[in-house]
Formats: structure tokens, sequence, C-alpha cells
């Protein structure tokens, strides 16, 4: 089967004139890869979120059952909503050798570059299958490749490594930090102020709470220092607070939201446990004398791992191999490839576009950022031809 050629860019303007803002479906653009896949031979399978608006899909080009290597990418981006831009986010436009357009950085240039890569890919009698993982809302906390992830090793083939196309400016990136957040509900019990030991006083609790979390915070910066990340160690912020109802009233709630940025050596349930001990054996007790219904719920609301590939790493390998480089990078911002690497399939980032250009006004993409990724690709191909080792 023939299918069509295209260049990287062409598909680029292709996937960014669909609106997949998070918040929205992504299924038109998966209904045009699915398409274009087909057009060529290729069976895709979906793996739909719970409400059905969604879907992360997955496809092999090679031979099937066989490990490979997967090139994961997300489709959603993130939204425009406020920002000031010079042309139509959703209508790519090129000037001064720059492509323009709601995700052409971020990341849907890899996406484009890896269809563009398919008819070379198909051309290949590949000993070494090449799958490709295209998920949903991962702008939202890598949500959608969960359920993809999920199905690895069952529905799906299990990739042997994975290659992330996050941009990269197509340097080799081994370690990011990883994202947690938390969400904290303090219910205690409303009375006058002037009768102040009849209620159980929320936001005090709150207070002996954000006084551990400074502790914690503290400890988190005096811990052994990772050079490789910006700033060197994982860091605690209290990020929203809100409660009481009036200036004369013993206030009945009080909520908190807290982020840690932890490094691959940091666990972020250490520091759930430390805070659940001190709410449950300083806190709730005292409450619960004057207010029974009184208690604090301590929830972890998104968690994205850290990722750290190893020295050791075949991912990390074949990545420097294929970019012609020798020396990897550390990020502070988050991707899936923490999550593949959990699940047993050893990953690298290693993508087109410069990520300081991901989620502004006016992003872009350099022309020549798409040709170092086929390139790259290229050379990804003729490896798994010959079903090579890495090095
Ligand atoms: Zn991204």
């Amino acid at each position: 089967m023939k299918g069509p050629n295209y260049s990287a860019a062409e598909l680029l303007a292709r996937l960014v004139r669909f609106d997949t803002t998070s918040h929205r479906s992504n299924l038109s653009l998966v209904r045009f890869v699915e398409d274009y896949l087909a057009q060529h031979g290729i069976a895709s399978q979906l793996v739909a979120s719970a409400d059905g608006a969604k879907a992360n899909l997955y496809a092999t080009i090679g031979p099937p059952g066989v490990a490979g290597v997967a090139l994961s990418g997300h489709t959603d981006v993130v939204p425009v909503e406020g920002q000031s831009w010079t042309s139509d986010p959703f209508v790519l436009a090129e000037r001064d050798g720059r492509l323009y357009g709601r995700g052409t950085a971020d990341m849907k240039g890899f996406l484009a570059c890896v269809l563009a890569a398919v008819p070379d890919f198909l051309k290949r009698q590949l000993a070494v299958p090449i799958h490709l993982a295209f998920s949903y809302d991962e702008e939202v906390g890598c949500l959608g490749v969960r359920p993809l992830i999920a199905e690895l090793g069952r529905r799906l083939t299990k990739p042997r490594l994975v290659i992330v196309g996050e941009p990269t400016s197509m340097s080799v990136v081994d370690a990011h930090k990883g994202p947690v957040r938390w969400h904290i509900e303090i219910k205690g019990r409303a009375a006058h102020s002037s009768m102040a030991p009849l209620g159980a006083n929320a936001i005090a609790v709150a207070g002996k709470l954000l006084d551990e979390l400074g502790r914690i915070e503290d400890e988190l910066k005096r811990a052994p220092r990772d050079e490789r990340f910006d700033p060197p160690y994982a860091t605690l912020q209290v990020t929203r607070i809100e409660g009481g109802t009036a200036t004369n009233i013993v206030p009945v709630s009080c909520q908190l939201d807290f982020d840690v940025r932890a490094l691959p050596s940091v666990d972020a349930a250490t520091i759930d446990r430390r805070l659940r001990t001190l709410a449950e054996r300083d806190c709730v007790p005292e409450m619960r004398r004057v207010a029974p219904e009184s208690g604090i719920d301590i929830r972890i609301t998104n968690e994205v791992p850290p990722f750290a590939a190893g020295s050791a790493s075949e991912a990390v390998a074949l990545a420097l191999h294929l970019a012609g480089q020798n020396e990897t990078h550390a990020v502070s911002y988050a991707t899936e490839a923490g999550l593949f690497q959990e699940a047993g399939s050893p990953a690298v980032v290693v993508g087109p576009g410069d990520i300081a250009q991901a989620h502004a006004a006016d992003e872009w993409i350099a022309k020549e950022q798409l040709d170092d990724c086929m390139g790259f690709l290229g050379r990804l191909a003729a490896w798994a031809e010959r079903g090579a080792a890495p090095r």
C-alpha cells in the first residue's frame, strides 16, 4: 500500500488546525491520524477516556508482538485565552524560518515529524518495531497516558524503550522533576469569637500544618543537591489558602493547596505520611475534644513521578547515538517519561522545539528543528532495520 507523502511542516499545519486545548475533545485529531495511518495500511488502537470524549492512539509499524521503540507525544495543548497572538494560533504561519501556532513546539511539531517519517519506516524491513503512542490530557497532569500505559503488555505491545518527544531542542534529557499537588481540608466548629472555647478553629490548625510545611521546605532545601537541576533542590510552596467566615466567628473551615517539585531522590509518600501523622497525632484529637465532627482531609490531587533514567539506560544510550551527542541534560518541567519508566519501559526525552516557546503567546518552532528531528527519526529507522544493539 502506498499512502500519502507529506513534509513535517505540511502535517504540522494540519495538526495545528485541530483545537485540542486540554478541556476539549481530541477526537478529530485522533481520527485524522488514524485515517492517515490507515492510508499507509497501519491499524491504530484507541484507548478512550471514561467519558469517550478523548482517546489515546497506539499503532505499530514493523513486526507485531515484538517490544520495540515507542515514540510518545501528547495531542493536547494549553489554552490561548488571555494571550496576545500576532496571528490565529490555530493556523500555522511562517515568518522568518519560524512556524507559529499553538502546539508547534509543545508538541505537535514532534507528532508531525513522526507522521512524516511513517513512509520511511514502512519502506524498510524493520526488525525492531516502531510504535506510535499519542496521548491526551498531558497538560493537565499527565492524565491521559495513564490508561494507555495500563494497557501495555495487555491489549498493546509493551515497548522496550520509549522516546518522549517533548521540546528539548533535540538534546537528550535523562532526568526531570516530578510535580506533586496536595489539597487539604480542615473542618472545625464555628462559635462566637467571644466564646472561643466552644469552637474548633480550623485556621489555627492550618497554621500548625503550615509550620510543618515550612520545616519540610527547609529540609528539602538543605538535602543533598543535584546541581543538574535549576533550582538544584526540591521546592515546596503553599499555593492557595482559604478559610473563615467573619471577623467575629471562630472559623469552621480552612482549605489549602501546596505543590512539591520533587527531585528524583525525593519520595512524595514520605512527605504525605509526615503530614498525616502530624494531623492525626497533634491536631485532630484536640479538635475532637470540643467538636467530634471535626477532621482533616489530606489528599494528593495530582502526582507525576520524577524521572531519572539512570546511567545504564539503554534508552539514553540509543538517543545519544541517534542524536550524535555525548551529553545528557536534566530539566525542571515534567513529562510522561517518569510514568513509562515506572511502568517498566525505560524512557528518554528528546524532541524538536524549545521549551522557552512552549505555552507562550506566538509559540513557534524553527524549521531546522523539524529537519533535525527528521534526521533523528531516519537514523532510528535505520537502526530499527538493522535490529542492532544501541551502541
Ligand atoms: Zn508538552
